[in-house]
């Protein structure tokens, strides 16, 4: 039986609903740019941001002026970790089948990944300029060949995010726009006189931007549920506590909503643990997020053995599940479901986020028991053709086809089957 050292003191509210104040705060700004466009979008983007520039769009230059600003420092490392990044995208791309097969003699069935023609990519800003998410969403979406992708990211404190915006350019975004929130998401799926309706939006974001995308899942395509990020790690009593502690409070830093989890073998660890969380949070530059967190959300549990450690962590079907044991790789056999696996001391949740080259958008609030997280796949269709080069196979399979469709009722299906039984085989029919 499990023994929890820690509880949780808030409910984390399931996947699939909303708190109701969220849902419709988001509805009504939705409503609104429907009925009203630009004019809503300013004045949202006044009420959340205090942000009404001229124009919400970076022209050419201003772009050009932004790269000057950045250090040169910044910008060398997003382009490392950019290339990290379009190198395991590109992997992925490799890896997605395009292929004809010859399923009988005559008979071409095909399968093709076809870039969605464009993409907004949110790029989240509210607290931090995450410039990492430009990476992640940008980058991947061009690596998937879509000619089309714009770019909205929030001001910080009334500025534009200057970083945020050299990794957004890097990224290949063919334009930007300086726009946060429900906003952003409402102008890219409705499209305005300013801002194009795109087919496809990508993109982490805090409650409001989750939800305003699950609002229009549907009238265009949405990536994945990624909201508030999640961590769960998995140690056995070989790992080093002040190790764990760090590595849980390195993602609870994200908001005040973020599940942190341990699941371990060991008591004393999770004691210890406990402990050295409370102490690191004493002069934690990010405590005030990452102390609330830690409070409603932040869990330790005891269990007997590491295969009951994988079950229950397969129960939390957490975003990031970081592996702290002896024999790390175990986890890859033993769980399911998770957005991303970070196997042994080596490596941490954080160089997902922002360096070594995986996605970092993932699916949270238990959606890793549907889906894998954010990847070139996502921005294709996989789509099917087909091709009956032989006539002799066109007429048998306008016979099976025949009975098939009349075993449902079908007639006019069945009489497509007939004309080519009649053409290719000279079959006869009464209608
Ligand atoms: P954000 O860009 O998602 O949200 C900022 C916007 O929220 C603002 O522009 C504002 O318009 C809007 N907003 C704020 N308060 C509002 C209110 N009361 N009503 C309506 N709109 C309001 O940035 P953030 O807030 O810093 O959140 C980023 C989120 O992204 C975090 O929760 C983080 O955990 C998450 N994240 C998730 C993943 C993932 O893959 N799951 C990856 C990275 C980040």
């Amino acid at each position: 039986m499990p023994q929890f050292l820690k509880t949780k003191e808030k409910a984390s509210i399931p996947i699939g609903q909303t708190d109701p104040a969220i849902s419709s705060t988001v509805s009504r700004v939705i409503d609104d740019i429907r009925a009203a466009g630009d004019a809503a979008v300013r004045s949202y983007s006044e009420k959340f941001d205090k942000w009404s520039p001229a124009s919400f769009k970076l022209s050419a230059t201003d772009i050009e002026n932004i790269m000057k600003q950045v250090p040169p420092q910044i910008i060398a490392d997003i382009v490392e970790v950019q290339k990290n990044v379009r190198t395991f995208a590109e992997a992925q791309k490799q890896s997605l089948g395009e292929f004809e097969l010859e399923i009988q003699p005559g008979v071409f069935l095909g399968q093709r990944n076809n870039p969605v023609a464009s993409v907004g990519a949110y790029i989240p800003g509210g607290r931090y300029p995450l410039l990492a998410s430009a990476h992640m969403t940008i980058l991947t979406a061009k690596v998937a060949g879509v000619p089309n992708v714009i770019g909205c990211t929030p001001p910080i404190a009334g500025q534009i995010p200057h970083a945020t915006v050299a990794a957004m350019h890097l990224a290949g975004a063919d334009s930007i726009y300086i726009l946060g929130g429900v906003q952003a998401i409402a102008a890219m799926a409705l499209g305005t006189p300013s801002i194009p309706k795109v087919d496809f939006i990508a993109g982490p974001g805090n409650a409001f931007v989750a939800e305003a995308k699950r609002q229009f899942f549907g009238a265009v395509g949405i990536d994945l549920f990624a909201g508030p990020t999640e961590v769960l790690i998995v140690a056995d009593d070989a790992a080093d506590p002040f190790t764990v502690a760090t590595d849980l409070l390195s993602q609870a830093e994200h908001g005040p909503d973020t599940p942190a989890v341990l699941i371990t073998t060991s008591e004393e660890l999770g004691r210890r643990v406990i402990a050295f969380v409370q102490s690191l949070l004493v002069d934690m530059p990010t405590a005030a997020l990452a102390g609330v967190s830690w409070r409603d959300f932040g869990e330790v549990v005891v269990v007997d053995t590491l295969d009951e450690a994988y079950k229950l962590a397969d129960v939390y079907a957490s975003e990031h599940v970081q592996i702290l044991t002896r024999e790390p790789r175990e986890a890859l056999e033993k769980m399911k479901n998770y957005g991303a696996l970070f196997l042994g001391e080596g490596t941490c949740v954080s160089y997902g986020d922002k360096v070594i080259g995986t996605n970092h958008v993932l699916p949270t609030r238990g959606a890793a028991r549907y889906t894998g997280g954010l990847w070139v796949g996502k921005f294709l269709r996989t789509v099917t053709y087909q091709e009956v080069r032989s006539p002799s196979a066109s007429g048998q399979l306008g016979r099976l086809c025949g009975r098939a469709a009349r075993a449902e009722n079908f007639e006019g299906h069945a009489r497509s089957g007939d004309l080519r039984a009649h053409h290719y085989l000279g079959d006869q029919h009464e209608w």
